[in-house]
């Protein structure tokens, strides 16, 4: 398999992706104390940009990091590595860890907090080619993190539920997996938030989940529709009846869910819903009010 090529920053320098290295004693390594957040470019424009450094802002400040540099240096940053990395469409990552304590001190607030950045092509949950075929989920046993333990809300890398999830979906021969609260109701899978569709109503978990850029697109395009949005929990049963089902993420968008523990939704077809908010989405990709060329970031 050819190495993934791209460009990270990296201690104040950029470097090919594959010498981008962190010490073994930076917290975020040890004990998943990080935070971080996934922008994409498409066709050489961010994506709403702003509010993912809103977001990735807003983490840092909630984990009592402090990013190294200002706001609009972390975006020329994210535009420079893209460009160096050449790519129209890509995948762009902005990490914040805790970092290294000089004298390896138990205090957190001893370590010197380190920004990471990296471009590399855009990456899909679900290839273009099985887009047609929509996700196969599980809905696994294992109870999401409790956000009153780790807020979800602050976008993270505690994911060993996750992780063990997935291994459970592949045993019972799905894609994906997603992860259930103490009470029954669906959260969302690892790096995705999930959507049901009944008639003209589209309806997503309101707790006990990162609230997903690609979701609050998904909500905004539903409103300009004139569907109807209910953001509210959503029982696992309520999720295996629904007329449609979708996923979204700015790994891949708006994408159908067409089985949930091997039984079809909307007939294992992609809705026409889904279909509708799939084909806004990426319209919206070249809409400058929702968009920014990385060419226009370098040269402002
Ligand atoms: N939920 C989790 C746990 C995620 O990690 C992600 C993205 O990585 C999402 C939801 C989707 O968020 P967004 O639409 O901002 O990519």
């Amino acid at each position: 398999m050819a190495a993934l090529s791209g460009v990270a920053y990296v201690d104040g320098a950029y470097v090919p992706i594959a010498e981008a290295k962190i010490s073994v004693l930076d917290w975020g390594f040890l004990h998943s104390d990080a935070t971080y957040d996934v922008v994409h470019v498409w066709k050489g424009r961010f994506f709403r940009l702003d509010e993912h450094i809103d977001r990735f802002l807003a983490s840092a400040a909630r984990l009592h990091l402090t990013l190294p540099v200002e706001r609009d240096a972390l975006a020329r940053i994210l535009a420079e590595c893209t460009r160096r990395s050449g790519y129209e469409d890509a995948y762009v990552e902005m990490i914040l860890t805790r970092g290294v304590s000089p004298t390896f001190s138990r205090d957190p607030r001893d370590a010197e907090n380190r920004l990471i950045c990296f471009a590399i092509p855009f990456g899909w949950i679900l290839r273009p080619e099985q887009r047609e075929r929509g996700l196969s989920l599980a809905v696994s046993d294992i109870q999401r993190i409790p956000p009153q333990s780790v807020d979800p809300r602050v976008k993270n890398y505690h994911w060993l539920d996750f992780v063990m999830g997935l291994y459970e979906a592949y045993e019972r021969g799905a894609a994906t997996v997603v992860l259930q609260d103490a009470s029954g109701n669906i959260t969302e899978g690892p790096g995705f938030n999930v959507f049901i569709v009944n008639g003209r109503s589209i309806a997503t978990p309101d707790r006990g989940v990162l609230e997903g850029i690609t979701r609050r697109s998904a909500i905004e395009i539903a409103r300009e529709h004139g569907l109807q949005v209910q953001v509210r929990p959503i029982p696992t049963a309520a999720l295996l009846a629904a007329d449609e089902a979708f996923a979204t993420s700015t790994a891949g968008g708006i994408m159908p869910i067409t089985v949930v523990d091997q039984a079809p939704i909307a007939g294992g077809q992609v809705g026409d819903v889904t279909r509708l908010l799939i084909q806004s989405y990426w319209d919206k990709h070249v809409d400058p009010d929702w968009s920014t060329s990385v060419v226009d970031i370098l040269s402002a």
